[in-house]
Parts: C-alpha cells; sequence; structure tokens
C-alpha cells in the first residue's frame, strides 16, 4: 500500500503540460435546421418540411402540434375555441404533477392535452377536438375527458357534426381511475349525439392507444388514419409477452388495422382537409 501513499516519490506534475487545451467551441447549427425523418433516416432541410410536415423523401407524416394541426386543417380564421380554462383538481395530490402540467401548458401554449372548439372545413361548419401528444402524451386525465363531453354535448344541442383528431399514449396515471371513467363518459355523449342523428368523424393520428382507442377514437360514424400511424391498446412488448408470439412487423400499423376492418380508409395529410369537408357535406353539413 505504501506504493500508493508515496506518488510524489514517483511521479512529478508538469504544470505546463497538465493543463487541458480549451476544446475549440462546436461549430453553431440553428436549432431546427434539420429534421430527420424517423422512418427513412433522411435528413430534411425543416424548411423543406413545410406546414404539413411530410417528408419528401418517404412521404411519412411527421407528428404535428394541435395548433399547426388547425393551421393546416380548417378554414383560415373560422376557429372559435371552447371549454378551455379547465383545471384538474389533481385528485390523487400526485407528487410533481403540477409541475409537469406547467410545462405542458408552456411548451404547446395549450391548457390541455386537447384542443376544442367550433371550426369551418372546406366552407362546413364542424365541431372539433385536436388531441396533442406533446402535451404529456396526449393523456387522458378529467379535463381531456371534460372537454370533449362538453363538446359533444354542444354538438347534441346545436345539431353539428363532430369531427377529432385522435392522439394519446391512454390515461392519465397521474389522476388514477378517474381517468379511466372519462372512457364510458364520453362514450355516453358520443351515443346521445348519435341518437340525434348526427355524424361523428375520428382522424386517427400517430399515436392512438390505450383508453382513447378503447373508447371514443373507435366509435366514429367513419374512421381515418394518417398513413403508418400507430393504433393500438396495449403496446406490442405487452402482447408479445403475453401471448408468446411474435408479432408481423405492420402489427398495430395503420395499414394492417385498414386490412383488419377497424380503419375506413388511409388518407394522406395534404388531402384530409378535402376528404373531411366532402364527408360533412354527405352526411348533411350544415
Ligand atoms: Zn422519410
Amino acid at each position: 500500500m505504501g506504493l500508493f501513499d508515496k506518488k510524489d516519490k514517483y511521479f512529478r506534475i508538469n504544470p505546463n503540460r497538465s493543463v487541458r487545451r480549451e476544446k475549440s467551441p462546436k461549430p453553431e447549427v440553428p436549432d431546427q435546421l434539420f429534421d430527420k425523418c424517423p422512418s427513412c433516416k433522411h435528413l430534411i432541410y425543416h424548411k423543406d418540411l413545410g406546414l404539413t410536415k411530410i417528408c419528401p423523401t418517404c412521404f411519412y407524416n411527421f407528428r404535428i402540434s394541435a395548433l399547426e394541426r388547425l393551421a393546416v386543417t380548417v378554414d383560415e380564421g373560422t376557429f372559435e375555441d371552447l371549454f378551455s380554462g379547465l383545471e384538474t383538481k389533481d385528485p390523487l395530490n400526485f407528487p410533481k404533477y403540477q409541475e409537469k402540467l406547467a410545462q405542458a401548458r408552456e411548451k404547446t401554449g395549450l391548457d390541455e392535452a386537447v384542443l376544442t372548439g367550433l371550426a369551418e372545413i372546406k366552407g362546413q361548419k364542424t365541431a372539433l377536438a385536436i388531441m396533442d401528444a406533446n402535451f404529456i402524451m396526449a393523456s387522458m386525465g378529467t379535463i381531456v375527458g371534460e372537454k370533449i363531453t362538453r363538446l359533444f354535448e354542444f354538438a347534441t344541442k346545436e345539431k353539428l357534426p363532430v369531427v377529432i383528431f385522435t392522439a394519446s399514449g391512454g390515461a392519465r396515471m397521474q389522476e388514477g381511475i378517474m381517468s379511466l371513467m372519462q372512457m364510458a363518459k364520453i362514450s355516453a355523449a358520443v351515443k346521445r349525439h348519435s341518437n340525434a342523428g348526427l355524424f361523428y368523424l375520428t382522424v386517427l393520428t400517430d399515436p392512438t392507444t390505450g383508453g382513447v382507442t378503447a373508447s371514443f377514437a373507435m366509435e366514429g360514424d367513419v374512421i381515418l388514419a394518417e398513413p403508418q400511424i400507430v393504433v393500438g391498446f396495449a403496446g406490442r412488448r405487452v402482447i408479445e409477452t403475453t401471448v408468446k408470439q411474435d408479432l408481423p412487423d405492420d402489427f398495430q400499423k395503420a395499414e394492417f388495422l385498414l386490412e383488419h376492418g377497424f380503419v375506413d380508409k388511409i388518407v394522406k395529410r395534404v388531402d384530409l382537409p378535402d376528404v373531411i369537408g366532402n364527408l360533412l357535406a354527405f352526411h348533411g353539413g350544415v
């Protein structure tokens, strides 16, 4: 052990050589100059993605925020925000939940994971909800449930169709059982809207999973989906472990769902306003 106690006997520190050279500063690249396509892995100059954010190489539809979705979907200047400003009572007093909500609000500019209101799409008036995966993975808590329920009740009273762009990681675990209850609450409102003979259209976007898939995402009269998106209930790994089988590569992809009858049509983002406008007009638009 003595060997280690007497370091200075064997080594000499040269102060000139031990000084580390300053690393040359990295070249500064402005944020978001390039985006990498998650599908084909090509780097794309950000401006080339355009407003619709579609990869020019493989036509992958990038995930977009609710506000970006609004900009590429509804007729300019027609959106009227409804039912915002509600706040969760945080029923479990879940640790750090309020901080997480505050961060999500700051990041997205939304009050919750869904934007609800009135809009016109290709001249057709509709009640509209857009979920935003950037807001705690668009998980469904009490406020998401309440906003969508109120939207359906409003549409039923005003005799309006409902269009919902779904996206979700599932129920919001920070609100426990209260989150799961939203599935039944929204479904009841969907049924009352349907009983009134009104049209409900869902557009599945990446990713639509968990309790949202198991309730209102799959209750549309017509169900559209963007290409290549993930739609499912439990995650792929959970299912593979449970059933002890390998699943096909395209399992839980929109194309797989179309083939098996869960989706009516896959529509590219650029074509969505026209397709939605036509469906609304066809189903007795207002
Ligand atoms: Zn691509």
